[in-house]
């Protein structure tokens, strides 16, 4: 019997005003679009998975970031206690993902090895355009568990716990990872930035920051073919996320 899992959207941040060709890539230059910053809650049996980090009050901050909630805040209006937590999936390294890796001191943080040997080991991910969205800090506190048991470096596909399975899906990043979930609806997939809004998925359009095109629309393919039905694939920053689900608590949203 493997769990059924519920998925619950926290946004920390948004809405942030974006110019449309951020999100459809090279097109929708005229467009002004809204978007938002999520982490995600996987809760099941007695099991809660948290995917993405947030980031912190001093991060936020310093970014002027509106709308801003404390990742721990958010998580404790569905009862999570931040420094209980103790799996955390990382889709990629980029800093509005992973910037809040701090505030989970008693978590394993399950990465691609080859996202993290790229933004910690590779001189390129230190210079322009990478280190637009390269968080220093939060790589080097990743790096200060390299070896021991709460850093878990995955190799492609694999599953963490019965009913949750990581999915490598590059192209946003170098090893960019989805999340597949089994619900009572089907198998779910949070696809993080493989696509940043529904619309992606729905024209088979990347968004911006592309490593690698030719993976990008591999990993569309290979996810659609996963998931149990497209209103089940999730993006990383769309409002929809926050708009069109039931709201549980303020900024939370049970997805599905
Ligand atoms: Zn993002």
């Amino acid at each position: 019997m493997i769990n059924e899992y519920e998925i619950y959207a926290l946004k920390y941040a948004g809405p942030l005003k974006s110019c449309g060709a951020r999100i459809m890539w090279n097109k929708d230059w005229d467009k002004v679009v809204s978007t938002n910053y999520y982490l995600w809650c996987i809760k099941g049996g007695n099991e809660t998975i948290i995917v993405d980090t947030g980031v912190t009050l001093p991060f936020a901050t310093k970014r002027k970031l509106p709308g801003y909630s404390s990742p721990t805040e958010l998580l404790s209006r569905i009862d999570v206690k931040a420094d209980e937590v103790r799996k955390i999936i990382i889709t990629h390294l980029h800093l509005d993902h992973s910037n809040g890796v701090s505030l989970f001191p008693n978590a394993t943080f399950y990465l691609q090895e080859a996202e993290y040997r790229f933004w910690v080991e590779d001189p390129i991910a230190s210079r322009l355009p990478f280190n637009i969205t390269l968080n220093e800090s939060s790589n080097t506190y990743l790096k200060s568990l390299e070896g021991t048991d709460r850093l878990s470096l995955l190799q492609g596909d694999q599953k963490i716990l019965p009913g949750i399975e990581c999915l490598l899906a590059a192209g946003h990043t170098i090893a960019n990872q989805a999340v597949a979930v089994n619900t009572n609806k089907g198998t779910a997939i949070l696809g993080s930035d493989c696509g940043h809004f529904f619309r992606n998925y729905r024209e088979n359009w990347p968004s911006i920051f592309i490593t690698n095109l030719v993976e990008w629309m591999k990993s569309y393919d290979k996810l659609r073919e996963k998931v149990s039905s497209m209103n089940l694939l999730f993006p990383g920053h769309d409002p929809i996320m926050t708009e069109d689900y039931p709201k549980i608590a303020e900024g939370v949203t049970r997805l599905v």
